[in-house]
């Protein structure tokens, strides 16, 4: 926990959302927010300004943000909401608390270089429309460097994610919505 704060403070986090006034601008335009009615970027700024890090490592809701950056696009503040949710997503990832979904994710990319292998089904739809073979692994020397340089390989292999307080990736499955309403 305390390396998760650490890194919050050496990116300058607080600082940077001092000035938040909790309008709700950013959650009000967030698409994922129209999905997920409990996803919710004030409130993660929120529990920034409140220094309530250790909710914030626990709420696997991080990870669902898209970065699409309308909230960044949208602060009447200039606050990079987006850039500290993927921040945040960073700091996590450090201490090995990715939900296990992401991290299926990420070692499909380690493998192929994509998020999802194509199914059965792409694949016979894709001869039937006399499109080429989709090439198998990664082909790219330059892909895998980069992904040791982000350290990804490593934060994969940790075994302890779940258990090092690490997020259920069932909260972060669209099909355990939660019934309750958004307050924004
Ligand atoms: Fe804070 Fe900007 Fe979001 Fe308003 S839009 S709540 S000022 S981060």
């Amino acid at each position: 926990m305390e390396q998760f704060k650490r890194f919050l403070m050496k990116q300058d986090i607080p600082r940077r959302v001092r000035v938040c006034y909790q309008c709700g601008v950013c959650a009000g335009g967030c698409p994922v927010g129209k999905w997920r009615w409990d996803f919710n970027p004030r409130r993660f700024i929120e529990m920034i300004l409140r220094d309530e890090i250790d909710d914030i490592i626990k709420d696997d809701k991080i990870w669902l943000c898209a970065a699409c950056h309308t909230c960044l696009e949208r602060c009447p503040q200039t606050i990079e909401v987006s850039e500290i949710m993927m921040q945040l997503k960073n700091a996590a990832a450090r201490i090995g608390s990715i939900p296990e979904n992401q991290v299926k994710m990420g070692r499909e990319i380690m493998k192929t270089g994509w998020t999802q292998t194509p199914g059965k089904r792409t694949l016979r739809i894709r001869r039937e429309l006399g499109l080429p073979e989709i090439p198998r692994g990664i082909r790219s020397r330059e892909l895998r460097s980069l992904m040791d340089c982000l350290g990804l390989p490593e934060q994969l292999k940790r075994p302890e994610n779940k258990d090092n307080n690490g997020p259920d990736s069932s909260a972060v499955n669209p099909t355990n919505e939660k019934k309750e309403k958004n307050t924004e």
